[in-house]
């Protein structure tokens, strides 16, 4: 934890700030350690505080020995961090932007009359894109856990379960294989309703020729794994299986092209150009992919907008989908580890397991 405090402290002098308010739980236990899921933390030039409540006073000393501990006492954090900014001599002090609220943050500019705020954005979030080799395993971890959990899953899929059926099938496997909790809400989409990328569950039965998308992840040690499998019900009709073969395509020229050093938009580029010239046009309606941590979406994006550029330790999805409407929906989504000179494909599970 301290060389991930002194990281923050060089990205803040990047972004001109001398003193920091984390108030992402994700980033305050990334750069503290603190398990517990209440706390701000408040990074001066050359302190670090936990604010946290009673609660979690024990929880918090154990976790991140390396901060000073400020409880609050009643009257919320923020009264309680104001107390802590007033004592050091912060001038610029960052706030998250994408986090701390309207209200909170008229609440600490009530607070404290002299120092600056200044908005930042995805100051820590930069920072977690990039996996040190203890995450990389946890990631590891969670990703054969999903791949378990579709093996035991596969067998006990048929025709009149219903979808709710079948998310709670996956997600009992997750748990049984280890899961601490789910990265999201488990997708389980058949038929028409598969055209929604990211479909509800509904309690619609399986069907004999359905393509059925099955989009899920497991939470193992704080990290998250994310996939999606696409299966067909019996014997694919010739546009289902065009469908499903283009898109596995589109992910494994994907796959095979990323490397470091890498644009991530130009990675899109790879999927999204060989789906519109195998003639599904803009069927493919979402981005190729995102980085999975602590967050199931975190950075970097990879899109057509993106500006991020892939470098060795990021993990990230390649799930490149076509959607019908009122037809039909695949996807398919690998976790990858970016290597020194290439790319890593983390999930196990197979890909396609028709009739
Ligand atoms: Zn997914
Ligand atoms: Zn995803």
């Amino acid at each position: 934890m301290p060389t991930r405090v002194h990281k923050l402290r060089q990205a803040m002098d990047g972004d001109k700030v001398d003193s920091l308010v984390v108030s992402d739980q994700v980033n305050v236990s990334y750069i503290s350690g603190f398990s517990g899921d209440a706390g701000l933390l408040y990074i001066s030039p050359s302190r670090q505080y936990l604010i946290t409540d009673s609660r979690f006073d024990a929880q918090a000393a154990q976790d991140a020995p390396d901060f000073q501990l400020a409880i609050s006492r009643g009257k919320g954090y923020l009264e309680a961090l104001s107390r802590v900014i007033r004592r050091t001599r912060a001038r610029r002090i960052g706030i998250e932007a994408d986090h701390l609220t309207y209200r909170q943050a008229q609440e600490l500019r009530r607070h404290l009359a002299g120092p600056r705020m200044v908005a930042t954005r995805g100051l820590i979030g930069r920072m977690r894109m990039v996996k040190d080799a203890w995450e990389i395993a946890a990631i590891r971890r969670a990703v054969a856990i999903a791949d378990r959990a579709w093996a035991r899953t596969l067998p006990r899929v048929r025709r009149g379960m219903t979808e709710r059926e079948l998310s709670g099938e996956i997600e009992r496997a997750m748990r049984i294989e280890g899961a601490d909790k789910f990265a999201f809400d488990t997708i389980a989409a058949s038929g028409p309703n598969a055209a929604m990328p990211h479909a509800p569950v509904t309690g619609r039965a399986l069907r004999e020729r359905d393509l059925v998308k099955a989009d899920f992840g497991a939470v193992k040690d704080s990290y998250c794994s994310d996939i999606t499998r696409t299966i067909c019900l019996g014997k694919p009709k010739r546009k289902q299986e065009k469908m499903y073969r283009v898109a596995l395509e589109a992910q494994l020229l994907a796959e095979g092209a990323a490397r470091p050093g890498m644009r991530a938009a130009k990675l899109d580029k790879v999927a999204r150009e060989h789906i519109a010239t195998a003639g599904f046009g803009d069927a493919f309606k979402h981005g190729l992919g995102h980085g999975v941590g602590r967050a199931v979406h975190e950075l970097p994006t990879i899109s057509r907008s993106s500006n991020d550029v892939l470098a060795p330790g990021m993990v990230i999805t390649i799930e490149p989908g076509i959607y019908l409407e009122g037809y039909a929906g695949v996807r398919v989504e690998d976790m990858v580890l970016i290597t020194e000179n290439g790319a890593e494909v983390l999930t196990q599970a197979p890909k396609w397991a028709g009739s």
